[in-house]
């Protein structure tokens, strides 16, 4: 039985590995070969470690690319993504704190109304306060005789 995460993590361990290799080793060679290459830009003659240079920066950027890609990690936890009004996100429609609900066929009707436009019912207004019955027109509970 291969275990596929452990295999992961050893190839990555090996990535490491090589990167780290690659990058000094390309590292050392650029700065070798750059070394060589400036000091003869008087003499006018090719640097004899110039091809360390030529080596070493594809090295360097080989151990790089490998570096990160060991040290990247696999794993990305899924991101919640916000909801962007995407989902039914249906808005709770508050009712009016003034319509009249309707006793007979539930339906709003407009404040002040004494019937039902809907069903021609007899609208029953309720005190915001105390829950009792008002008048439709009422500007006052005569319950608990707060403002309506
Ligand atoms: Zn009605
Ligand atoms: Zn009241």
């Amino acid at each position: 039985m291969q275990d596929k995460k452990n295999n992961r993590d050893l190839t990555k361990t090996g990535l490491k590995i090589i990167g780290v290799v690659l990058s000094l080793g390309g590292l050392a060679c650029t700065i070798v070969g750059s070394v060589s290459f400036f000091s003869s830009l008087g003499s006018g003659t090719l640097p004899k470690l110039f091809w360390l240079l030529m080596i070493g920066l594809p090295m360097l950027t080989i151990g790089v690319a490998m570096l990160t890609f060991g040290f990247r990690r696999t794993d990305v936890p899924k991101q919640a993504t916000p909801n962007n009004g995407t989902a039914e996100s249906v808005p709770v429609m508050k009712t009016d704190e003034k319509a009249l609900l309707c006793p007979v066929c539930g339906r709003e009707n407009a404040a002040g109304l004494a019937f039902c436009e809907h069903c021609g019912a007899k609208l029953e207004r309720r005190c915001p306060h105390c829950g009792k019955p008002v008048n439709t027109d009422a500007g006052f509970c005569g319950h608990c005789g707060k403002q309506l």
